[in-house]
Formats: structure tokens, sequence, C-alpha cells
């Protein structure tokens, strides 16, 4: 199969012809229509996060179809579509596992990041950690919902009954949760890099009641914001933002350095929080709601062997949208 492999950090990803590999127990191998490319994969190529795989594969945000099965999986069949996730394996047996925090196993597998990911023709996943995902929509606009859109549902419910939502840094992730917000019934705000008029407008266009600068105060206090972009700078940022008792959570994996702040900007209980990956019952929930909320994917495609190129386009924010490789 074609690969795009991380050989080592920092380096560009190099274009392999890998061998077939056989699904081992439980496992299942899957022909890959569509891999989406998320800020996590960047974290990863540069080293920001401890202790990858090397050579690794990047990618977790992958639709395709099941080409073969390995001994013991159960409730799938050969030909039908899945999605595999950022969460491949989880131990089953720790402290977090048996209380319903799968997101938090103390020996997890992440998908692209700890066992081979979705740059590639084919993957073999843990057939307990994918998803089914019916015949609706396309491999490519399906892409971006495996991460963008699952770790955002987490990020998002996590907000609780927030009406007047903010979300900082409007990518993959905020052009799908503003809509699923809105849908709900919520009021959205987006907050973009300052003067970034291409994306406020973008913003707007999802249904967003108000876009501007991330160094702008919204028109009136907001129940709670979802922090999606990497900047540290924004903590304090969002904490100026929420009304008393209001919540930030901030979604990605890795962040810049949070500057000093006052404690007044936390006072009168606002919170701060962090959400970390997802839990089986994410996705359950989130694929569920996906098709009743008619939610629509912006996407901007690449063939997998220029997986460079839309890793360089992420870091440089030359889209609004979100990448998918197809191959
Ligand atoms: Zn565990
Ligand atoms: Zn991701």
């Amino acid at each position: 199969m074609q690969a795009m492999l991380l050989k080592k950090l920092h380096a560009p990803l190099e274009f392999c012809e890998l061998p077939d590999r056989s699904p081992g127990v439980n496992e299942i191998r899957v022909k890959i229509g569509a891999c989406g490319v998320c800020r996590t994969d960047l974290h990863v190529v540069d080293g920001e996060l401890p202790d990858p795989k090397l050579p690794i594969i990047p990618g977790h945000e992958i639709v395709g179809r099941i080409d073969a099965l390995g001994p013991g999986v159960e409730g799938l069949q050969v030909g039908e579509r899945v999605g595999i996730p950022w969460l491949g394996h989880t131990c089953g047996v720790c402290a977090y596992c048996t209380g319903g925090r799968e997101n938090l196993c103390d020996r997890p597998l992440f998908t692209g990041y700890t066992r081979d990911g979705g740059f590639a023709g084919a993957a073999i996943a843990d057939a307990r950690y994918t998803f089914p995902l019916g015949e609706v929509g396309t491999d490519v606009a399906l892409a971006p919902l495996l991460c963008a859109g699952l770790i955002g549902w987490r990020s998002l419910t996590m907000t609780g009954e927030a009406s007047r939502l903010g979300l900082y840094g409007f990518g993959a992730a905020a052009h799908i949760i503003a809509q699923v917000a809105k849908w709900q019934g919520r009021t959205v705000f987006a907050f973009t890099r300052p003067k970034d008029a291409a994306a406020q407008s973008f913003a707007r266009g999802l249904g967003c009641a108000w876009a501007g600068g991330s160094d702008e105060l919204p028109p009136e206090p907001l129940d709670a914001a979802i922090i999606f972009a990497p900047s540290g700078d924004l903590v304090p940022a969002a904490l100026s933002a929420v009304r008393k008792g209001g919540r930030v959570v901030c979604a990605g994996i890795h962040m810049s350095d949070i500057p000093r702040f006052p404690y007044r900007k936390l006072w009168e209980e606002r919170q701060l929080m962090s959400v970390a990956n997802l839990t089986r019952q994410d996705g359950v929930d989130f694929l569920r709601a996906a098709p009743r909320i008619g939610i629509v994917t912006e996407t901007t495609v690449y063939p997998l062997q220029q997986a460079n190129q839309a890793l360089a386009d992420l870091r440089a924010g030359r889209f609004e949208d979100a990448a998918v490789l197809a191959p």
C-alpha cells in the first residue's frame, strides 16, 4: 500500500510503498477513501507531543471500507463503510476505563500518533474503536467529523446549557461546531485572528451572530467559550469574554504557554478546563446526531502524495475549512 510516512520528527513525510498487513485479532483492514488533516497531525510532526511511535503514518480522521476482517471481529462486514478516529485502543481495566472515562485511559493507543493512521491507502484498526458510517455523504465530507467534529462535540457538551457561545479559532472544528450549536438554538460568536476578514465572513456565512478578532470583546458577555486555536494567549482573552460563572473549554491537545494573568479574570466562579480525546460514546452520540443536524463540511482536498503541502497550508492558515487527503 501507499503511505506518507514520518520517519523522524521535524522532517517532511516520505512517500513509501509498504507491504499490505493482515488484520490481527479484533482488527479490521480498511481501504481508505479519505483522511482528514488535523492540527494534531502538525503537533505530531513538530515533536510537540511526547513519545510518538516512529516511523509513523499520521492521520486520524479516516473514512474507508473494510476489506479484511481479523479473528474475533463482530458486527462488521467486508465492504461496510467505517470511520477510524483518534482513540485507537484503550486498556479496558484502568480506573478511567472502568469509570466511564476511557478518553483518559492510562494505556491508550492513538491513531496516527502511537499506532499507524490514515495518510495511506489502507489502515489496520481495532474494530471495537471504529464507527459504522452508513452510506449518506461522501468519504471526503465525512472525514472532518472524525476528529474536528468529534472532539468539538465533546467540547461543546462541556459547555452545558450555555446559550451565548464563543468559538476561538475558526477552522475545521469550529465550522462544524458552529452548525451544531446553532441547530441546538445557541447564539454563536466567532473569534478569528485579528483582521482576518476571510475567516470572519466564513463564520458569518455559517450562521454565527457575530465574528471579530480574538483581541476584541463580544457585543455581550458569553456564557461559555471553546478555544480551538493552539494559542495560550487566548485563555485570558476568553476568560475576559465570559460572564460570572462562565466556562472556558480548551479543546486542543497542545497549546503555547498561557501568559500570566490577574486572578480577577478567573474570579467570580469562572471555570477553565481542557478536553482530552474522546470516548466511544461521544462518537456514537455525535455520529447519530450529525445527519439530523445536516452538518455541511467545507473541505480543501489534496491528493495523498501532497500531504506535506496540506500540513504546510494548515500551518500557514491558507484555508479556512478542513483539509482532507484523498488517495
Ligand atoms: Zn484504560
Ligand atoms: Zn484531530
